[in-house]
């Protein structure tokens, strides 16, 4: 998420915030001093847990001068049946207990702060909520697991690098009316086999198999606060970056959001049945900001605490949404922690994608990785390596792009990759490499190295980065379109106007071509594959699905650029060459050839890179709207890639020589011995 779609967050006008003494601070510093004295407590028994004798809840509240349970039959709309007063215990945690299992409940907890009793809230550790997420619901996990669930695993993942990540929205991804989907815009949307669109191609699961994608990455799916629920027809969308409750799933993705045990199966089923297809999950989490302040849960249990604040009290607002969270704080960094644990373990969630991560600090990211790899190595972690505004946390601490070396588990999207490719976001117009602007050659090679250092890259020219930040390609993630700006079908038609959809679509070709042979590891938009488009909406976080909903019928019409698309995935997979895992490996196997014209760059990657089959892969981009004539060594080559084609197994051989490379572009040879 970026800048310009903070209208997306709560907006509200940033309010001095009353729980901090009236704002008489010299710095924002001494506000984290203040909370830096808090107890904190990290037991896993945080809010609530129920056995076959007994409902247990323990609220971490440390400033709370007293505090309720309410226990209701519903989760809306009815008077509670029980309320309990909760004793303060140790660590800042209050605690109360009812004599009997309560499944089939809901509990919302109040507190008494500064003399008022706050709103009632579900707490900020709900795992099941009612409609809305309005109450926290008492249920048997157990009786939420799909079957098969205890074998269920994700792909084996050695390096990052190995994967394909397919960024979807549920909506996006089946709401159409030609997706052939009986359960649209619902997490049961990825559970459905065989699949059609009207057209008759392969739509859904079936249809990401062919692809030939590792994972898909989601976007926000745990509770979130724009949608309501108990409106599902009125077919709201939005993107999800107003979390409500982290550690329960979205009630609108649900067949019914009013039953709470309904939300958690149906998300399991979902990552059962891409697993069973060989396809890991990946989740978008957002734990930087909520999409309220002193009405959000973490305000309701513990008001100030878990925000970062400016000098005057106000609540600082790196994430442009009102908000931001405080990760250096112990009890913030200990919740990311284990609310990520949790979807790992609970629903075998594959890697996280972190909104806006350098809201938090590297240390909080570096701790969430340790964990995560305990539970299971193959998962991995990226995020945003920027912020929405400014932050009192030290530049320095902050889990940038510029400081991805202090987090050597992590990778960060590449931007230089980015707007170097098919020009900058934040001008429609711009063009890039792949669309004939000269000068971004340099920044090119940024992408294609994976950000680390190469003895013939020159970062002084570099776009957007002056440093090689990557230690290892395993810490970039190398894309050009995402569901934030104009996705790269509509860049193409606002920076190219002039040109038809057939030469657009060689910039297109050519544009994911550098991303998927680049060093780090590629990220696609759902639907580039077939060409869709969101008919220049950029912000599109909550327009209608006319606008976001992938229009099924054009895997017909663009079938040879789907085909591209598979082609060019599979020659990534089958060449270890494309996913190095070291920059020393990189700077030695990665050679990049002299070439003095703009638009044009060249390279091999030599001697069985990576243990790769084929003994030297040379790949050609040309950028130009011209042909352009390039000199390659001599003797035979398989080719691969050339004048928009391309087959991963070869479609015959030339010899080397001076060979012509058409306009905009790729030509990928290779010498097989
Ligand atoms: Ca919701």
């Amino acid at each position: 998420m970026k800048l310009d779609l903070v209208k997306l967050c709560a907006g509200t006008a940033v309010a001095t915030a009353s729980f901090i003494n009236g704002g008489n601070f010299a710095s924002a510093a001494d506000i984290d001093t203040v909370y830096s004295t808090f107890e904190t407590y990290n037991g896993n028994d945080l809010e609530m847990t129920v056995t076959h004798r007994s409902t247990k809840f323990a609220l971490w509240s440390p400033e709370a001068e007293a505090a309720k349970v309410y226990i209701y039959p519903t989760g809306l709309n009815s008077a509670p049946e029980y309320t309990l007063d909760m004793k303060r215990g140790d660590q800042g945690v209050w605690r109360a207990e009812f004599d009997k299992a309560l499944y089939g409940k809901f509990y919302t907890f109040s507190i008494k702060y500064k003399g008022n009793w706050l709103k009632e809230t579900p707490g900020v550790w709900a795992k099941a909520v009612g409609v809305n997420g309005e109450r926290a619901a008492i249920i048997n996990f157990a009786e939420t697991d799909p079957d098969g669930w205890a074998d269920d695993k994700g792909p084996h993942v050695a390096n990052i690098n190995d994967a394909v990540i397919y960024e979807m929205h549920h909506r996006d991804f089946s709401m159409h009316p030609s997706s052939g989907i009986v359960n649209k815009g619902k997490f049961l949307a990825l559970t459905e086999k065989d699949a059609r669109s009207s057209l008759g191609d392969k739509t859904g699961i079936d249809h990401l198999k062919e692809l030939g994608v590792t994972h898909v990455h989601i976007l926000p799916s745990y509770d979130y606060n724009s949608i309501d629920e108990t409106q599902l027809p009125s077919n709201g969308y939005n993107w999800g970056y107003d979390p409500l409750n982290y550690n329960a799933p979205e009630g609108s993705y649900s067949t019914n959001p009013v039953d709470p045990e309904v939300r958690i199966r149906e998300m399991k089923e979902m990552v059962k049945s891409l697993h069973d297809a060989g396809i890991g999950v990946v989740m978008d989490v957002v734990y930087n900001h909520t999409a309220q302040n002193d009405d959000s849960n973490f305000s309701l249990t513990a008001p100030g605490y878990y925000y970062r604040h400016r000098a005057d009290g106000s609540y600082s607002d790196a994430s442009g949404c009102g908000n931001e969270t405080a990760s250096e704080r112990q009890q913030m960094r200990d919740f990311i922690i284990n609310s990520v644990k949790y979807w790992a373990k609970e629903y075998h969630i594959d890697g996280f994608r972190f909104d806006l991560m350098a809201i938090h600090d590297t240390e909080t990211m570096n701790q969430v990785v340790s964990e995560l790899k305990k539970i299971n190595p193959d998962i991995f972690v990226y995020g945003e390596g920027w912020t929405a505004g400014d932050s009192p946390l030290p530049v320095e601490r902050r889990a940038l792009k510029d400081n991805v070396s202090a987090m050597p588990q992590v990778a960060v999207f590449s931007d230089d990759i980015r707007d170097a490719v098919k020009g900058h976001y934040t001008d429609e117009k711009d063009r890039g490499f792949a669309t004939g602007k000269p000068g971004l050659e340099e920044t090119v090679k940024i992408g294609i190295v994976g950000a680390t250092a190469h003895p013939q890259v020159d970062y002084s020219k570099g776009n957007n980065s002056k440093k090689p930040y990557a230690l290892a390609p395993t810490q970039v993630i190398n894309y050009v379109s995402c569901h934030d700006d104009l996705m790269l079908t509509d860049k193409l038609v606002k920076s190219l106007p002039e040109e038809n959809v057939a030469d657009r679509q060689r910039a297109h070709k050519l544009a994911q071509t550098i991303v998927f042979t680049s060093q780090g590891t590629p990220f696609l938009f759902a639907g580039e594959e077939i060409f869709r488009d969101k008919k220049g909406v950029h912000n599109s976080y909550k327009s209608p699905d006319s606008i976001n909903a992938i229009d099924w019928t054009l895997k017909k019409e663009n079938a040879e650029l789907f085909n591209y698309y598979k082609e060019l995935i599979k020659l990534r997979k089958s060449h270890p060459a494309f996913r190095m895992t070291t920059a020393a490996d990189v700077a030695k196997h990665l050679v990049f050839d002299k070439v003095s014209e703009p638009n044009l760059i060249s390279y091999s990657l030599k001697d069985n890179a990576n243990g790769d089959t084929w003994k030297e892969i040379k790949v050609i981009f040309n950028g130009s709207n011209e042909a352009k004539t390039v000199k390659i060594p001599g003797g035979e080559w398989l080719v691969v890639a050339r004048d928009g084609k391309i087959a991963a197994d070869g479609m015959g051989k030339m010899n080397g020589g001076k060979v012509m490379i058409e306009p905009r572009s790729a030509l990928i040879l290779a010498k097989e011995k």
